[in-house]
């Protein structure tokens, strides 16, 4: 038998791991991980391009791949660099005859892959890329991607008629040991990779989000049987508070600790045995948005992350404010609403969707500063970080992506009052809200001089005084 390098990457998985199987079939597995140096370096701004939370979730999901691979008689050689340059010289000394790994459709991404291509040629070393990041598979699209349609809901329309999403794979019962001259290599630390080591866990978060497969259908039960979720998922999904809302199944999503094809199977098994109803298909209609994005990403490449977006819109003007940025980041604006989740992805990296589209909403509505930093700043700080779907979100929010309606605004006041209507949410993160009643917290900034006695918070000492003007959202 040859023998075959599998470069795990955004794919950190057994189940439904199409490449894996591939690779099976080419020859004898060896399975790699590189921890890629650039991930861990310092941005522009004070904060990293990966945060903390993000590389402790990274390096959960490969121990737990290790202790996968380990179980059906394999390991997981883990290596820390560039991944093309230490890719390309495994595969010459260890003799492969192919390099297997799942496809990427973003600019780093590819880059990487075009690099080691580049060096393995010459080697005459084969590289396979599969395409396993989303529901529908890109070659069963109705349409080129040229043709991918401009607005989400006619995407969705074309692909539910049009597409079928192809069976998952079985993971593989057994894998070849490993040679003992290898070298496997040691799964670095939080310290060793530059980070903190004494990260404390917030006992706010929603959940203890712990990286890998086994944690990932661990969850997937849970939401889908143990506690009955999935059922009223449409009802609760704007929710703020707690595990239950969502299905928090981002995190694992994100690093292909679980399939997207994998849940949607489970969630048709629920629809089959228990009931099928709005929830359930919604739950699926947001994988779907998922999977648009990264089409999104396919079709117009590095214009995700441009300014201008996949618009082109070079009319608008950004404003490079850092004063009001650092605000923004350390919940520091005097909008509680914004502030409590500002805090709580600071302090969770984790933070909701209806929360995500404010923010991002006030950031580059109401104080018009740069997307493409609020967006860095979510890539460092998510654990759930996805490339296309972060970008691809922030296009859409700041106005130039895909929103067929140009005027979106959200008035702050008013999704606060909406969705925190008892204000719990804001005064968990806010405790210097705490005495405020419900129906003033979310203008604490104009609280009078009286008010603020009565309340225990002074504004400009326990609390900022707002950054805008916020009477603007009491006119609606
Ligand atoms: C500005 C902004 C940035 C975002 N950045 C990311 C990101 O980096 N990574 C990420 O996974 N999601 C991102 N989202 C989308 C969405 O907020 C999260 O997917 C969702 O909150 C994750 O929680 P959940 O798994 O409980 O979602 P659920 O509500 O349970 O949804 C199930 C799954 O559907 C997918 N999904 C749901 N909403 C969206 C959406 N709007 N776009 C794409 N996929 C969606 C996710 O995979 C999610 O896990 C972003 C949204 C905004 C507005």
């Amino acid at each position: 038998m040859q023998n075959i390098l599998f470069w795990f990457r955004n794919d950190l998985r057994l189940h439904d791991n199409e490449a894996l199987i591939q690779a099976t079939k080419a020859g004898d597995v060896i399975p790699v991980y590189v921890f890629d140096e650039r991930h861990f370096l310092d941005t522009a701004f004070r904060f990293k391009r990966s945060g903390a939370l993000r590389v402790k979730f990274l390096i959960e999901s490969v121990e737990n791949l290790r202790k996968n691979l380990q179980q059906i008689g394999s390991d997981l050689i883990v290596r820390i660099g560039k991944p093309e340059e230490i890719l390309a010289k495994m595969a010459l000394d260890l003799n492969v005859s192919a390099v297997f790994a799942s496809k990427e459709v973003t600019q780093e991404e590819t880059t990487i892959e075009a690099s080691l291509s580049k060096k393995l040629k010459p080697l005459n070393i084969e590289i396979e890329l599969v395409w396993m990041a989303t529901l529908y598979h890109a070659r069963d699209l109705p349409f080129q991607i040229n043709f991918l349609p401009d607005v989400f809901t006619e995407f969705r329309k074309k692909v539910e008629r049009s597409a079928k999403i192809r069976s998952t794979f079985a993971k593989p019962k057994a894998l070849p040991k490993i040679d003992k001259s290898i070298e496997i290599g040691v799964i670095p630390t939080l310290k060793q990779l530059g980070y903190d080591s004494n990260l404390k866990a917030d006992k706010r978060s929603v959940l203890t989000f712990e990286g890998g497969e086994t944690a990932a259908l661990y969850r997937l039960d849970e939401y889908v049987w143990d506690d009955d979720l999935l059922k009223s998922y449409k009802e609760t999904r704007n929710g703020l508070i707690g595990a239950d809302y969502s299905s928090k199944f981002s995190a694992w999503l994100s690093l292909g600790c679980i399939s997207p094809r994998t849940i949607y199977e489970e969630v048709k098994k629920y629809e089959k045995e228990v009931t099928a109803n709005d929830s359930t298909y919604w739950l699926i209609f947001e994988l779907i948005w998922r999977d648009y994005f990264h089409f999104i990403a396919l079709k117009f490449g590095t214009r995700i992350f441009k300014q201008s977006g996949i618009r082109n819109d070079l009319m608008k003007p950004w404003k490079r404010d850092t004063v009001r940025f650092e605000k923004w980041i350390n919940g520091e604006t005097g909008v509680p609403f914004i502030d409590a989740n500002m805090r709580e992805l600071q302090q969770t990296g984790f933070m909701s969707n209806r929360g995500r589209q404010n923010v991002a909403s006030f950031l580059t509505k109401d104080l018009g500063i740069d997307w493409t930093w609020g967006a860095a700043y979510f890539e460092s700080q998510l654990i759930d970080y996805d490339v296309c779907s972060n970008w691809g979100n922030w296009n859409y929010v700041a106005g130039v992506g895909n929103d067929p309606r140009e005027d979106r605004y959200f008035n702050i006041g008013r999704q606060a009052n909406m969705y925190d209507s008892q204000g719990e949410y804001v005064k968990l993160w806010l405790p210097e809200l705490a005495k405020v009643p419900a129906e003033k917290v979310h203008f604490a900034g104009l609280l009078s001089r009286e008010e603020q006695k009565k309340y225990e918070v002074t504004l400009g000492v326990d609390y900022p005084n707002p950054v805008i003007d916020v009477k603007k959202w009491l006119k609606f």
